[in-house]
């Protein structure tokens, strides 16, 4: 098995840059304090060999082996001389499965330790970036240097400490959604948005306001204040220069942090304003929020998220949970969603709404993703070798990262894997503003034999737009329109009409978020014989569903 051999540096390394997919994690027992790996003299599989084979294949660039090179010192050199981080990460560029392009990866090192705080083994993950992430990278290269964060810093600094009777504003501000900017009106069009707001800044901005572009849309500004008023001030006269730009409909959100204590650093500050900022998204009347230290409960929640996600997943912390599909009509068990649950020691069950968001910024969806596919293809196994009739089990794609990776393969070895029939395992994807984004991606779902569902139908803006392009099979209905519109007979009118045009243009239709029998007789009554929702079941552990489906289907 693979998976099982104890490992050695190089070789892993390149069992995962090789696209060998099982080995998305792997792992470096440690000897002697030692990791088995490059200091070892060995033969054909020694780091030199391994080296010189990625250069010849060129399975990653020329630039990212001297990276490698260093990557694998500095790890070398923590376990050796000991280390307080718990990880080590870099970026190298590499072709992944099916791809003849080098894409920007990031190369994560976590090392666990024993009680002793000695560092026993470090686990690998290697995702590729986000296209959002690759635009971000590609804009600041592009950036004079003298808004270099690092330069920025410095004037922050010089403005805190010449400024000593002045109070001192860090304010953080950005387009928001800037990505359906990009989607509405064209990445040329986004990208020329961006440089006139960075123009701009330069006019409105004086000297004793340093401005730095952080992110591709990301940007702050310092400066000296007396009044409060003072600030919302000069922040209106940003938002009045800045909107509307080319008759572009966008919002700017700001998010202001006043220095309390000035011996801080001032990056500090910096993330006090970008945690305002952040906690507005989705807020459609306020644009503009000031720093308060409770916010920082918020950050903490985040940050302990993202420290013990990797343990979490290696300490079998994440279930899988399934919400069985009812037929209305018949009562009978018709498929079940697989659902991703958090059981963490000391805090319980972490609800979906508070890690998913978290693990979708940072990569890590990639990761859990793929392993609740797994359980969902092991359960259909499990079931048939049980002799229990199975149901399709549908799980959640996704959609920032479908693009990174060979999605369609992963899942094609999955089903070879568990040798489960092709259409008991399904795609759920949420319609998404940009139709051409998925159409292709979907399409080769489709092409493989999987069933495609579009999640939360009706819970976006361009749902008929995607329906007209995408070749789904089925569409969900999302929770949130069905609770809304059944209260008016308007609603009810869109409703029942949204289930008679899917069956017209041949779509299956699906509700889900059914809570009340009343839902259920009005679905049914408009066409509409598949439900989810708590009124049937919630979701439960897989080991529950085995029982469920026999007491209910027989
Ligand atoms: P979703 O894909 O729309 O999943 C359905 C959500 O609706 C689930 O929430 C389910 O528990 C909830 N739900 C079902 N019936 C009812 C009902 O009658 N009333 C109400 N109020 N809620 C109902 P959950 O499990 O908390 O998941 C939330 C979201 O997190 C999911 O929304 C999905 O977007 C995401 N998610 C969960 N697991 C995964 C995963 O493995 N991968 C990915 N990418 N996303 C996941
Ligand atoms: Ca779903
Ligand atoms: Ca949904």
């Amino acid at each position: 098995m693979k998976n099982e051999f104890p490992s050695e540096y190089g070789s892993r390394l390149v069992n995962i840059i090789m696209q060998d997919r099982e080995t998305v994690h792997f792992y470096n027992n440690i000897a002697d304090n030692k990791l088995l790996s490059l200091s070892e003299s060995f033969d054909a599989e020694n780091y030199t060999g391994i080296r010189s084979m990625l250069k010849e294949k060129k399975i990653i660039s020329d630039d990212s082996l001297n990276v490698l090179d260093v990557f694998c010192e500095r790890i070398n050199e923590g376990i050796l001389n000991g280390t307080d981080s718990n990880s080590l990460s870099t970026d190298i560029s590499a072709k992944l499965p099916g791809t003849d392009d080098f894409r920007m990866c990031h190369l994560h090192a976590f090392f666990r330790r024993d009680e002793n705080g000695r560092i026993t083994d470090i686990h690998y993950n290697i995702r590729p970036y986000a296209p959002k992430e690759i635009f971000d990278r590609e804009v600041l290269q592009n950036f004079s240097s003298d808004k270099n964060p690092k330069i920025f810093s410095k004037r922050c600094r010089h403005v805190i400490d010449s400024n000593p009777d002045r109070d001192i504003a860090f304010i953080q501000f950005d387009v928001e959604r800037f990505k359906l900017v990009n989607e509405i009106y064209g990445v040329d069009k986004g990208d020329e948005l961006l440089r006139f707001i960075n123009d701009s800044l330069a006019i409105v901005c004086t000297d004793e306001q340093p401005f730095c572009r952080l992110t591709a849309d990301v940007f702050m500004i310092v400066t000296p204040f007396d009044t409060k008023d003072e600030i919302i001030a000069f922040i209106r006269r940003i938002e009045s220069m800045l909107c509307g730009y080319k008759g572009m409909e966008y919002r700017l959100i700001f998010g202001v942090a006043v220095v309390d204590d000035r011996t801080l650093h001032t990056r500090r500050h910096g993330d006090n304003a970008s945690l305002a900022r952040q906690l507005i998204k989705g807020n459609a009347m306020e644009n503009v929020l000031f720093y308060e230290s409770s916010m920082k409960s918020e950050l903490h929640k985040k940050q302990a998220i993202e420290e013990s996600m990797q343990n979490a997943l290696l300490d079998h912390e994440f279930v899988m949970y399934l919400q069985p599909k009812y037929s209305i009509s018949t009562n009978r068990i018709i498929g079940a969603e697989a659902l991703a649950r958090w059981i963490h020691p000391e805090k319980g069950m972490i609800p979906p709404a508070e890690f998913i968001p978290v693990f979708e910024e940072n990569g890590f969806i990639l990761t859990l993703d793929r392993f609740i596919w797994e359980e969902a293809c092991k359960k259909i196994r499990e079931l048939i070798d049980n002799g229990i009739e199975p149901v399709p089990i549908s799980v959640n794609i996704s959609r920032e990262y479908v693009h990174s990776y060979d999605v369609v393969g992963e899942l094609l070895r999955l089903v070879g894997k568990y040798d489960i029939p092709i259409h008991m395992l399904e795609l759920e994807i949420t319609e998404t503003a940009d139709p051409n984004g998925v159409e292709d991606i979907v399409k080769d779902m489709k092409k493989a034999g999987f069933t495609m569902l579009m999640d939360d139908f009706g819970s976006g803006y361009s749902s008929l737009n995607m329906l007209k392009s995408t070749p789904f099979d089925v569409l969900k209905i999302d929770r949130h329109f069905l609770e809304e519109f059944m209260d008016s007979d308007r609603g009810r009118k869109i409703i029942e009409h949204t289930i008679s045009m899917s069956r017209d243009i041949g779509l299956g239709i699906i509700a889900e978020g059914v809570e009340t029998g009343e839902q259920a007789e009005f679905l049914s009554h408009c066409g509409c014989d598949s439900a989810q929702g708590f009124y049937y079941s919630k979701p439960i552990p897989a080991e529950e569903f085995d029982h469920r489906l026999k007491t209910v289907n027989g």
